[in-house]
């Protein structure tokens, strides 16, 4: 990352916040047409951090129209596979360059601390880009042999790009989320239309700014921010898209399904989860206790994979409940631009509200927290990270999806007892299992139903890694390989030559 003073970095950040931030339309920045903005809060104080365009279904309409252009007759489309790679590279070491300025955005819209923003969301985000562009020149097909007796043929298949695609996306890592979705849709040479979180926009708008920047074409990446409800709906219904490409809840997921069917695009999701995390009586225990505390205290739980229902083997499961429950207690939270900040607020008051009342339901049903249990007093979007036990399969907490920083622990007796447990779930994202004898692990990761199964570690993400949910969690995958097929269309091209 380029390294910038604290003071140029401040004025970069306060220059980009002052001016009320436009929708990037066919490579223009201009005003919602309805001229309506809304405001942007730092979730550690509640005070607004900035202006940032209404856009709704006029938008929509606008940027779907630039993107078919630019789909159907631009440079993109004609440039070679090698170029929209380079492209696609720069963008990858521009969020390198500008990294600094882009965590700190990212810290200060959604709440995390800024070591995470720096460590986790803009590295991955600008690998994810890198990572995409060498894919430009390997989207390849097949040939056939053809046993039609009679003739000479020669069959083969081609990868298209899919064509317009809407991309919705979540606050819990904006760039991040925003990479995943654009690097697969631009390697294959697809046009976007990509509406970012209402709760998080600001570094969306600033990736934008690097996309033109970096060379993209206008009309090839559109920007529209504004409420799901209005411009999220509008793009999802929209008859001129090809695909549409969200993450975000498992309720809006199924919105966006029946939205959808109006001109049967393509639709790829990925929603939410309740992710067991099971550690045998053979693990190693302090692994085994940072990666629980790990895997529902990172980014506040605020993560579609949070381990949020820890399972531990009955002989280990007093130790690991306290040595989780310890490490709750230990955790620093104040604003995420503190740098001693290990815990940042949650992103919102309506998230701040949702998560206290998972917490009181929770013990109202009977659960017991060993760490945790509250909201903290005073301004700023903060809770306690808690962890709960007492807990039965029926709570509330135990079958829905909480994001936030609450996990219910429970212990269990056997492999067979905890693969139908783990498997007792609606959701299918993501597991981990904690334990020394890799045979065991392997057997267990088979027998989950979920896309991905981390072993002896937890929240391991890769570009070359394709992520996405079985069940409930979703459809498709995200990241490596896979996600460019769900980009593309496949075409059979069958001649006769002789
Ligand atoms: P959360 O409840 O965690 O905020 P959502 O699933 O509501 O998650 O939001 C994820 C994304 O979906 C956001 O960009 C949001 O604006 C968008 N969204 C919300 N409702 C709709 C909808 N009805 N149609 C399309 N997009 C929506």
């Amino acid at each position: 990352m380029a390294t910038a003073t604290p003071l140029q970095m401040q004025n970069a950040v306060s220059e980009f916040l002052a001016a009320p931030k436009k929708l990037l339309i066919d490579g223009k920045w201009v005003a919602a047409s309805s001229g309506k903005t809304f405001e942007t809060l730092d979730p550690a104080t509640g005070e607004v951090l900035g202006k940032v365009a209404e856009g709704d279904k006029a938008d929509i309409d606008l940027a779907v129209k630039a993107a078919r252009r630019a789909f159907e007759n631009s440079a993109w489309s004609k440039m070679t596979a090698s170029e929209r790679g380079r492209i696609i590279w720069k963008l990858g070491d521009l969020i390198e360059e500008n990294g600094d300025e882009l965590a700190e955005l990212e810290t200060l819209d959604n709440g995390k601390p800024i070591s995470v923003s720096r460590a986790a969301d803009i590295p991955l985000a600008a690998d994810l880009f890198h990572y995409m562009a060498g894919w430009t020149t390997k989207i390849d097909g097949s040939t056939f042999p053809i046993s039609i007796p009679r003739g000479e043929y020669l069959a083969y298949t081609r990868r298209e790009p899919i064509g317009v695609v809407g991309q919705i996306i979540p606050w819990n890592f904006p760039l991040l989320m925003a990479a995943w979705k654009l690097g697969p849709a631009l390697a294959t040479g697809c046009t976007v239309v990509l509406k970012p979180a209402e709760q998080t926009p600001l570094s969306a708008v600033r990736l934008g700014e690097l996309a033109l920047e970096a060379g993209i074409p206008a009309g090839v990446l559109n920007i529209v921010t504004g409420y799901g409800e209005t411009a999220g709906a509008a793009l999802a219904a929209h008859p001129d898209v090809d695909k549409i490409a969200f993450t975000g809840s498992t309720e809006v997921g199924k919105l966006i399904v029946q939205a959808a069917a109006g001109n049967l695009k393509k639709v790829t999701l990925e929603l939410g989860g309740k992710s067991p995390n099971v550690v045998f009586d053979d693990a190693d225990v302090d692994s085994a206790v940072a990666g629980a505390a790990n895997a529902i205290f990172f980014n506040h739980g605020q993560c579609c994979v949070a381990g949020s229902r820890l399972f531990v083997q009955e002989k280990l499961f007093d130790q690991v409940v306290e040595g989780v429950s310890a490490s709750a207690k230990k955790i620093r939270i104040g604003p995420g631009m503190d740098r001693k900040t290990q815990m940042g607020p949650l992103v919102s008051d309506e998230q701040h509200r949702r998560v206290i009342g998972y917490m009181e339901a929770g013990l109202k049903e009977g659960a017991k927290a060993t760490a945790g249990g509250k909201k903290i007093e005073g301004r700023g979007y903060f809770v306690e990270p808690t962890v709960l036990v007492n807990t039965n399969p029926n709570m509330k907490v135990v079958r829905e999806e909480i994001f936030g920083p609450v996990v219910t622990a429970m212990p269990f007796k056997s492999v067979d007892e905890i693969a139908a447990e783990a498997n007792n779930t609606n959701y299918g994202l993501a597991a981990g299992v904690w334990t020394r004898d890799l045979g065991k692990a392997h057997q267990l990761a088979h027998r989950i139903k979920a896309g991905t199964v981390w072993i002896n570690c937890y929240n391991v993400f890769d570009a070359a890694l394709p992520f996405g949910g079985y069940k409930q969690s979703g459809w498709g995958r995200e990241m490596g390989k896979e996600s460019l097929e769900l980009y593309t269309e496949v075409k059979s091209v069958c001649a006769r030559i002789g």
